[in-house]
């Protein structure tokens, strides 16, 4: 029987746990958090987190607790459509993506678990890896020795400080602010308001709920007033002027954006990196809970194999054409966000459709798992 320690307990950790808890290992996670606290609010699922969310046996129940979306509208601060795209033909498939609540989708990843498993409140202090193993110094003083040690630690991970040293993030933008609102009854679809002063994006969770996205444009990183953050957008139409009636700076959640240089290899030996843990960038093609999925269904796949000592680099040779795919249309959407309201305006009219197929392109093809 193989060892397994899987550090952390967000979504690359829970589905990983999932996937190898009935092959006959001995495994064990960590979460460093005390008791679970799910960070943000909803989460929008593109159709190949979609499609590995079915490849583990959860497509029917996040469809029934989520919401389906199948059409993105980009309109302008009056509510004129800009942009409307077909989701379904982009991604060549029906009900092709979600939206989510977050605490929603944990709930689902950890349901049929064994709890006995997961440790809360605890981390990993040390990491030593020899030929033939791991050794590892628990928070608690204690210590084990495992086969792997997988890190779905997260941005900030410290598996990854601990295997390579420290990766520099790459500060992106600040202020990115989420909420969850009741949801407007006609808002069935990705939703986007935009003009000169930012964004302003909803996504509907479920038949009551939807969550609200919205990033100011600011040059540099300028941080604005919380309170005075949405004044500007007060002046758009319903439903954002309507929504903004009842917001409050205080229970919404505030983000910096920051992105993880790549890594050559997403580990080290039998030390590997899933999730943000390897590849954190911002949520631009909101690729970031999808390609954590994807990640445990490969790495899990690979763990059929007998030998484990090169694990870091069979993965990483695996995942590097897809997530540097999405890195690299992430890093393009990043530019266009920051480009002036009436070339990107005039850019979504002519090209928007072409662009926004090709960015998805080899993410909608079938994956090879
Ligand atoms: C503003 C914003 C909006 C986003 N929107 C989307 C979206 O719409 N769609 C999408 O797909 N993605 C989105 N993302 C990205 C997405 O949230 C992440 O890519 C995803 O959560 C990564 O999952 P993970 O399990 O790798 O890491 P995390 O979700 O960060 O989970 C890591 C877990 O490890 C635990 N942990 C951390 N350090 C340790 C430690 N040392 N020891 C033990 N445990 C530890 C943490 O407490 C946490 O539970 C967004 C991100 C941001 C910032």
């Amino acid at each position: 029987m193989k060892k397994i320690l899987l550090v952390g307990g967000g979504i690359a950790g829970l589905t990983m746990l999932r996937l190898l808890q009935n092959k006959g290992h001995h495994i064990r996670l960590i979460e460093k958090q005390p008791e679970w606290q799910i960070s943000g609010t909803g989460l929008y699922m593109p159709s190949n987190g979609v499609v590995a969310l079915e490849k583990i046996g959860l497509g029917d129940v996040v469809r029934q607790k989520g919401f389906i979306v199948s059409t993105r509208h980009i309109m302008n601060a009056k509510g004129n459509m800009i942009l409307d795209l077909d989701l379904e033909k982009i991604w060549n498939r029906e009900k092709p993506c979600l939206g989510i609540n977050r605490k929603t989708l944990h709930d689902i990843l950890l349901k049929g678990i064994d709890h006995t498993n997961i440790t809360l409140g605890l981390t990993i202090d040390k990491l030593k890896a020899n030929h033939d193993n791991v050794d590892v110094t628990f928070s608690d003083g204690k210590t084990d020795t495992y086969d792997i040690v997988i890190g779905a630690d997260g941005l900030h991970s410290n598996t990854r400080t601990l295997t390579l040293g420290n990766i520099p993030l790459r500060k992106v933008t600040a202020q990115i602010c989420r909420f969850i609102i009741k949801r407007p009854q006609h808002i069935n679809s990705w939703s986007l308001y935009i003009d000169t002063i930012g964004q302003f994006l909803i996504i509907p969770m479920n038949d009551t709920e939807a969550y609200c996205y919205v990033n100011r444009k600011t040059k540099g990183f300028k941080t604005f007033d919380k309170k005075e953050y949405m004044k500007p957008f007060e002046k758009f139409a319903a439903p954002v002027s309507t929504i903004l009636q009842d917001w409050n700076s205080e229970t919404s959640h505030w983000d910096d954006l920051e992105e993880l240089s790549p890594l050559s290899i997403m580990g080290k030996d039998r030390i590997v990196l899933i999730g943000d843990a390897g590849h954190g960038m911002p949520p631009f093609m909101a690729q970031g809970g999808a390609l954590a999925l994807e990640d445990a269904v490969v790495l899990s796949t690979l763990l059929e194999n007998k030998d484990w000592s090169t694990i870091a680099t069979s993965f990483t040779k695996h995942r590097t054409d897809r997530i540097n795919w999405t890195r690299t249309r992430n890093r393009k959407r990043e530019k266009l966000s920051k480009l002036p309201f009436w070339i990107a305006k005039l850019g979504l009219k002519k090209v928007g459709e072409k662009n926004w197929t090709e960015d998805y392109r080899p993410l909608a093809e079938s994956p090879n798992w």
